[in-house]
This record gives C-alpha cells, sequence and structure tokens, in this order.
C-alpha cells in the first residue's frame, strides 16, 4: 500500500491486487498470466484492466518490463538494473545475481561518442528442466 501512495497512486483493490501477485509469483509472469492469479481474488476483473494497471506500474517505476524475446512482455518486481538467465526452450527468465560494470569503465575509443545510460545483461540457454527433458528424448 506505501509503495502505491509512495508514487501518489490511488489505492485500490485492483492495483493491490495485481501487486500482490507480481510479489507472490517467482518467475518473471507475463501480462495473461497476472490476470489469471488476480481473477481468483476479483473474479470480476477484466484482462484490460490488469493491462493498463501494469503499464501504470510500469510508467511509475514499480515494475520493469522484460521483453528479450519480442513476443509478450513480462512483468519484473526487480526495478534495479540486474541479469537475466533466459531459457531459449521454455523462455523461463531467472534473476542472476551479478554486478555490472560501472558504466563509466567503458573507455572513449569503445564507446565512439556514445553514451551509455543503462546496462543489460543477457545470458542465453537452457534451464534445468529443459536439459533435463533433453536427456530424456536422447535417452
Ligand atoms: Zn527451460
Ligand atoms: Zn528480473
Amino acid at each position: 500500500m506505501e509503495k502505491l501512495r509512495a508514487r501518489r497512486l490511488a489505492v485500490t483493490p485492483q492495483r493491490l491486487a495485481v501487486l500482490a501477485v507480481l510479489q507472490d509469483l517467482p518467475d518473471h509472469p507475463t501480462a495473461e498470466k497476472i490476470y489469471q492469479e488476480v481473477r481468483r481474488q476479483i473474479p470480476a476483473i477484466s484482462f484490460n484492466t490488469v493491462y493498463k494497471t501494469l503499464e501504470v506500474f510500469c510508467q511509475k517505476g514499480l515494475v520493469t518490463k522484460v521483453n528479450p524475446l519480442h513476443e509478450m512482455a513480462r512483468y519484473d518486481k526487480t526495478t534495479e538494473e540486474h541479469a537475466h538467465l533466459i531459457c531459449r526452450v521454455c523462455h523461463r527468465i531467472i534473476d542472476l545475481d551479478w554486478q555490472p560494470l560501472a558504466l563509466n569503465s567503458f573507455t572513449p575509443e569503445m564507446l565512439h561518442g556514445f553514451l551509455p545510460e543503462q546496462q543489460r545483461l543477457t545470458v542465453w540457454g537452457l534451464c534445468r528442466d529443459c536439459q533435463e527433458r533433453q536427456t530424456e528424448t536422447e535417452g
């Protein structure tokens, strides 16, 4: 509730429910997944309301959007810069505990006049489940 108030957002049951679901879901859920969960608490809520709520949260910096797959946006409750491990098969996104380089550690030669503002490391590969599935089909 303080999170909403701190950002001058009206506290509504819908917003509280969306926020609670975001905190509970361990992975970086899609709007659809969040909608399915919120509906358990507020059966009358529409997908559109959930989607718009998420957009407002993004604008206010309560959540960030992760969309490295250029398909459906995934929502991330961790708004600090952090790295991701992404499974190329099941598209699971896992937070990676990794300290990024300081942006001022790039030399002018490396930057070609570019002004760096943000960096995001993404490591692609196979999650444990998908690796196991692969060995099963092979064996
Ligand atoms: Zn996977
Ligand atoms: Zn994340």
